[in-house]
């Protein structure tokens, strides 16, 4: 707090205000925005490890803004975050999914599963399970065509809403794989509990792992473990031949990155699900 004046107390500095109100703009053009149809999908595939085939594809959102053009999520989600707007931003990403799917099998194509973001928040807010439900149901969909990533943040929340929320979003027939692993402190054994059907490997232990032998036998030893419990396993970040090829011998199941493929906007993930193998 900062004196002004005879006993008079202000709260923020002037370029705090500032930067506030920015905030406060920033936000109010975002949730506008999302009223107006601005929010864009791209879609990364996720390969098998061993034959290339496409096996999914993770949804990821942008903002097309009118004036300053795409915005990357790390600009907007933490925002949207914070302040609660992801509830309906994550609603919205999941109804534009499933329209996208709809779309897709209509002109006939292959299509695989969609991958999508939530956020603990959204988990927290227990509405997950009932949007993809409804969702689902409008367009006709079975629920193998959508998969759920929470981070692992999401699933250590020990408290039992978040529980039943994740087990409300499984019943469905909605798979749920634990996003960025390795960078939170969740067990195997809890993710287990809670059923996850499959963890996603953090992209610094895909970089990592050709650094050392013991980096190496980290990846392994995750891969085992999970495999062990059932789960399937998805290395992230993969942006080499020599990481693809090193994933490959230690039986990796699935396999996402740069060097499969960048996130594309639909019409390109369109003639990716056509060519169906990507190596
Ligand atoms: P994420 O879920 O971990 O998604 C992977 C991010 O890594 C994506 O960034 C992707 O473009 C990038 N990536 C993929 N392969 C590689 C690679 O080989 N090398 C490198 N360096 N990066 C790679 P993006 O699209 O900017 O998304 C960033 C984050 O924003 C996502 O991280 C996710 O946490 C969040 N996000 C995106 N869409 C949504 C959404 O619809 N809802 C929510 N709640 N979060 C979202
Ligand atoms: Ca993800
Ligand atoms: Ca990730
Ligand atoms: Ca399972």
């Amino acid at each position: 707090a900062k004196a002004r004046g005879k006993g008079m107390y202000c709260f923020f500095e002037p370029h705090m205000e500032r930067h506030l109100v920015m905030q406060l703009t920033r936000l109010t053009e975002l949730k506008l925005g999302i009223g107006r149809g601005e929010l864009v999908l791209h879609y990364q595939p996720r390969v098998r490890g061993d034959t290339g085939e496409i096996t999914s594809m993770e949804a990821l959102v942008r903002w097309n803004h009118p004036e300053r053009g795409m915005i990357p999520p790390v600009e907007f989600i933490p925002m949207a975050e914070k302040t609660g707007l992801i509830v309906p931003l994550g609603e919205e990403v999941i109804r534009m999914v499933c329209m996208q799917l709809a779309r897709w099998k209509e002109e006939g194509l292959p299509v695989v599963p969609i991958s999508v973001n939530v956020a603990a928040q959204q988990i927290d807010a227990g509405t997950v399970s009932a949007i993809l439900a409804s969702a689902l149901t409008g367009n006709g969909l079975d629920a193998g065509l959508i998969e759920v990533e929470i981070t692992e943040s999401a699933t250590i929340a020990e408290d039992g809403q978040a529980v039943t929320e994740l087990q409300a979003i499984q019943k469905t027939g909605v798979k749920l794989y634990v996003d960025d692993f390795g960078t939170g402190y969740s067990c195997l054994a809890q993710l287990k509990r809670l059923d996850m059907d499959g963890l996603k490997i953090d992209r610094a232990f895909t970089s990592q792992m050709l650094n050392s032998p013991a980096d190496a036998a980290l990846f392994e030893a995750i891969v085992s473990m999970a495999h062990a419990l059932d789960m399937r396993v998805v290395a992230e970040g993969v942006e080499t031949a020599e990481q693809l090829a090193a994933l490959q011998t230690l039986s990796c199941d699935e396999v996402q990155g740069y060097y499969i493929s960048r996130p594309v906007p639909a019409a390109q993930a369109k003639g990716l699900l056509e060519k169906r193998y990507l190596f």
